[in-house]
C-alpha cells in the first residue's frame, strides 16, 4: 500500500515511522520548499501550483494530509482521482472556524458564545455585546495561537483588527476554564471508532508545551461526554482517519474550542503511551484495517522541544524518557521534537517531567492540574 501525504513535516514523518512495520510506503507532496520529513520519497512543488500533482497521484493508492489549511478546490480535484481520507468535507469544515462552530451548534456541542465580524466597527460592537475580555480569531488559517488577539476592552478593537489582518473574524467570550483538554478518536472506512483517553494540555505563548495522558482527575462522565461529542462529529462528517477535538473544562462542563482532521501534537504521547499510536491508528483507519488498542499503558507526559534542542545526552541517559527529534534546524518558536516521559504514578511523573524540562532551555514551568491547586 502506497500512501501519499500532502505535507512533509514531522507529522508525516511520524506517520511513516508507524506505517513502515505495516508494509506501507510513503510519498510526500511538499509545497513549502523546505521538507523536513527526512524519509520516504518527497515530491517538491516549490511554487505550490500543483504542477507535480499528477505525478504524485499516479504513484499512490490513497492520499492523506498533515495540515488542513489546503485549498479546497485542490482537495476536491484529488478526490476525483484517488481516495482522500479524511475527505474534503472534513477539510472544508475544519479549516473554517465559522463552519466548525456552526457544526458544533447543530450537533448540540456547547462552545463559548461567539459572533462573526467583518470590520473593526463590528468587532467593537461584538466585544461590547459579549462583554470583555473576548478573543478574536481569524476565521481561516489560524494555528498555534497565530491570527488571534485578546481584547480586554472594546476600545482595542481597531488595533486588534489591524494586527490580525484578516477580512473575517470570530469573536468569542473569554472562557474561564480550569484546564484545556483534547480528545483524539479514529474512525475507519468500515465505521469502526476508537477513542484515546482525554489529554490535559498546557500552552505557552500559543504553543502546546505539555500534554498529560490520561488527563489526571477525569471523572468517567467527562470522558464519556467528550467521546459522545467527537463521535457525533465523526459520524456527521463521515470522517475517516484521526479527528482531534480541543476542549475547555469549566465548572459547567466541557466547551468545544476547535477541531483538527488529523493527527495532533496532543496525541504524540501515544507513540509510547498506548499499544497503537494515533499515527498507526490513522493509517489503519484510512486503509480499512482493524483499529488498535488506544488505552494508556501508564501515566504519560509529552514535552515539546521548541526553538532549541537542549541537552540531548542528558535526556538520553534517563531511563524513563523517549526522545524524538524531527530533523529540523533551531529557530525561535519552531517545533523541533518532543520527549515522552512515563511513570508508574502521577506523582513520579511530575518529578520526571520537571527533570527533563530542566534540560530543555526555554521550557516554561510545568503547570498542570498535578502541580497547582487548580483542577
Ligand atoms: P485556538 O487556536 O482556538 O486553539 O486558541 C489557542 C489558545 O488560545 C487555546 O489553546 C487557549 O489557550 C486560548 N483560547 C482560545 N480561545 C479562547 C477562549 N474563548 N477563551 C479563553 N482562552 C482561549
Amino acid at each position: 500500500m502506497k500512501i501519499g501525504v500532502l505535507g512533509a513535516g514531522q507529522l508525516g514523518r511520524m506517520l511513516a515511522l508507524a506505517g513502515l512495520p505495516l508494509e506501507m510506503s510513503f510519498i510526500f507532496y511538499d509545497t513549502s520548499g523546505a521538507p523536513s520529513v527526512g524519509l520516504g520519497e518527497v515530491i517538491v512543488d516549490k511554487g505550490g501550483s500543483g504542477s507535480e500533482l499528477d505525478d504524485f497521484l499516479q504513484q499512490v493508492d490513497i492520499v492523506t494530509y498533515e495540515f488542513e489549511h489546503l485549498p479546497l478546490e485542490l482537495t476536491k480535484a484529488i478526490e476525483n482521482k484517488k481516495p482522500l481520507h479524511p475527505s474534503s468535507e472534513s477539510i472544508r469544515v475544519c479549516q473554517n472556524r465559522t463552519k466548525e462552530k456552526a457544526l458544533f451548534k447543530e450537533l448540540g456541542i456547547p462552545t463559548a458564545e461567539y459572533r462573526v465580524v467583518n470590520s473593526a466597527k463590528e468587532l467593537k460592537s461584538a466585544a461590547e455585546e459579549l462583554g470583555c475580555p473576548v478573543v478574536a480569531k481569524s476565521v481561516t488559517e489560524g494555528y498555534d495561537g497565530k491570527g488571534q488577539a485578546v481584547l480586554r476592552d472594546s476600545a482595542e478593537a481597531e488595533a486588534a483588527w489591524t494586527s490580525i489582518n484578516h477580512n473575517s473574524l470570530i469573536v468569542e467570550s473569554f472562557v474561564d476554564f480550569s484546564r484545556e483538554l483534547s480528545i483524539i478518536a479514529a474512525r475507519s472506512t468500515s465505521g469502526e471508532v476508537a477513542f484515546y483517553p482525554l489529554a490535559e494540555n498546557s500552552h505557552h505563548e500559543g504553543i502546546l508545551r505539555y500534554s498529560i495522558a490520561p488527563a489526571p482527575k477525569v471523572l468517567e462522565p467527562i470522558q464519556q461526554q467528550a467521546q459522545e461529542y467527537i463521535k457525533a462529529l465523526l459520524n456527521e462528517l463521515n470522517h475517516v482517519g484521526i479527528l482531534t477535538l480541543e476542549l475547555f473544562e469549566t465548572t459547567n462542563g466541557l466547551l468545544a474550542n476547535e477541531m483538527a482532521p488529523r493527527v495532533h501534537n496532543s496525541g504524540h504521547w501515544s507513540i509510547e503511551g498506548a499499544a497503537s499510536s494515533q499515527f498507526e491508528n490513522h493509517l489503519r483507519a484510512i486503509t480499512g484495517l482493524p483499529l488498535g488498542d488506544t488505552q494508556a499503558n501508564k501515566p504519560t507526559c509529552m514535552i515539546n522541544i521548541i526553538a532549541e534542542k537542549g541537552n540531548k545526552e542528558a535526556i538520553l541517559k534517563l531511563p524513563y524518557a523517549h526522545l524524538h527529534l524531527y530533523g529540523k534546524s533551531e529557530r525561535k518558536g519552531r517545533k523541533l521534537g518532543h520527549v515522552t516521559v512515563q511513570a508508574d504514578s502521577y506523582e513520579e511523573l511530575v518529578w520526571r517531567v520537571k527533570n527533563v524540562a530542566s534540560f530543555l532551555p526555554g521550557s516554561p514551568d510545568f503547570i498542570s492540574s498535578l502541580t497547582s491547586s487548580k483542577k
